[in-house]
């Protein structure tokens, strides 16, 4: 597939040259646009909820560099702070007060954070936390979901399916059965098969791991009682209750999702939204788990640029603009306006979809649904995704290059975005 309406001869032109130069010509998979097909764009500049390419084509922006991006792109307050930061240099490798202060932030946001740690990307965060959890408990096994992310260590690759999943196989080449051995998987939003690994495991399993809500598998929301359930079932056999909130921290509400749901696990990822742009991530939770990392405790985790002072500023600076009244009732309103709109032109223009969206984060899925978990997402029809995402883009509406990415929006969007989004949402399914 090429593109029709727009010229994209420069970003061609470059990223011919990257895939000589790197695996795929991008630094991370999904950028290449497999899953979508045709022509990656190669990016020059971004501000506010726009992204220009290096051919001069602007789209307004509902990937958001994946999730950071929640105050806009570029936001004026987060690039003149980080001015200030700059000119004191780019790393100290030694405490900084920025690191307390950022830190106070997050503990005082997050329910289930009394200690933090800052790493350098929601992966590093949730390897440790691993860890973490496995030296707490002294137990080997922990439970996954089919369709969850939490970046690429070795333990989480594991793929989704009940076969393999009892057999532990690993997702990639390259990742020992030793380091997936221990690693179970359950259907998102199926307690039953969680209970069911808890009684074939008694005393194995050193906690339950998640996405509260899903973005990884497109976005899927947690049933009612879900998350209330995973607490009771974990506090039941002395497992721990991890939320990876790497993507939803701060995005779904203030306080992520276990401030929305009020359900507060016993150790919580963080990434994304509270680097403001920059390589950050974080984990934390209850005093005495977060005590057993060194050097207060034995369990051994280190990062020569963690908690550097540009990552601090920019996060600080992020943090402090969505504590703004009205922050969240804002990104509410317009990202529902969004959702509802996409929904209601693709059934009136004839196609099966369901979707909907919490506060900032959205979906749309090409079936008729409902989506419960990973094997419904997989039903979608990911071609028509495909067909439906190049006609957005080349009519400037940059979504995120698959059917399983849940998408963004930002304080920046504006009422006139989402008009114009929803518009050519019907142009383009008018069309598929
Ligand atoms: N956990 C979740 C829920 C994520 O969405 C991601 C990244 N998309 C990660 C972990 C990994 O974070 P990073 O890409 O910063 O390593």
């Amino acid at each position: 597939m090429v593109n029709t309406s727009i010229k994209t001869t420069k970003s061609q032109e470059i990223f011919a040259a990257a895939q000589n130069l790197m695996p795929g010509g991008v630094s991370s998979p999904v950028r290449a646009f497999k899953s979508v097909g045709g022509q990656p764009i190669v990016f020059d500049r971004v501000k506010g909820a726009y992204i220009w390419d290096v051919d001069g084509n602007q789209y307004i922006d509902y990937v958001g560099t994946w999730g950071p991006a929640i105050c806009g792109h570029a936001h004026p307050e987060v690039i003149g702070a980080l001015h200030e930061a700059l000119e004191k240099g780019t790393s100290f490798g030694a405490p900084s007060f920025l690191e307390n202060v950022l830190a106070e932030m997050v503990i005082a946001a997050v329910p289930s954070i009394e200690m933090v740690r800052f790493v350098n990307s929601g992966t590093e965060a949730c390897m440790a936390v691993l860890r973490l959890m496995r030296a707490f408990t002294n137990r080997e096994k922990v439970i996954k979901f089919e369709g969850c992310y939490h970046g690429h260590a070795d333990m989480f690759l594991v793929k989704a399916g009940s076969g393999v999943a009892t057999l532990g196989l690993p997702d990639s080449p390259g990742v020992p059965k030793a380091a997936t051995s221990s690693t179970l998987t359950a259907p998102y939003n199926d307690l039953e098969a969680v209970k069911a690994l808890f009684a074939e495991n008694r005393d194995q399993i050193a906690g339950v791991i998640l996405e509260p809500i899903v973005g990884n598998a497109g976005f899927i929301t947690p049933e009612a009682g879900f998350l209330e359930g995973l607490r009771e079932l974990t506090h039941e056999h002395g497992a721990l209750l991890v939320f990876d909130e790497v993507m939803t921290g701060f995005r779904i509400a203030y306080g992520g999702v276990q401030e929305k749901f009020g359900v507060t696990p016993d150790l919580t990822t963080l990434g994304k939204v509270i680097g403001g742009g920059l390589p950050v991530g974080a984990y934390g939770g209850r005093r005495d788990i977060m005590s057993m990392i060194a050097p207060a405790g034995p369990v051994y985790q280190a990062g020569t640029l963690s908690g550097n002072p540009l990552a601090m500023t920019a996060g600080i600076k992020t943090l402090e603009l969505l504590q703004k009244p009205g922050t969240y009732d804002y990104l509410e309103q317009i990202t529902k306006k969004l959702a509802d709109g996409l929904l209601k032109v693709a059934h009136e223009t004839g196609h099966a979809a369901c979707g909907g969206n919490i506060s900032a984060m959205f979906g749309l899925f090409f079936t008729s649904g409902p989506v419960h978990n990973y094997e419904d997402a997989k039903k979608c029809d990911t071609g028509k995704f495909g067909r439906f995402h190049r006609g957005m883009l080349e009519r400037g509406v940059y979504l995120a290059p698959s059917q399983f990415e849940a998408g963004f929006t930002s304080l920046a969007h504006t009422d006139e975005d989402i008009d114009q989004t929803i518009a050519i949402a019907r142009e383009v399914l008018s069309s598929l």
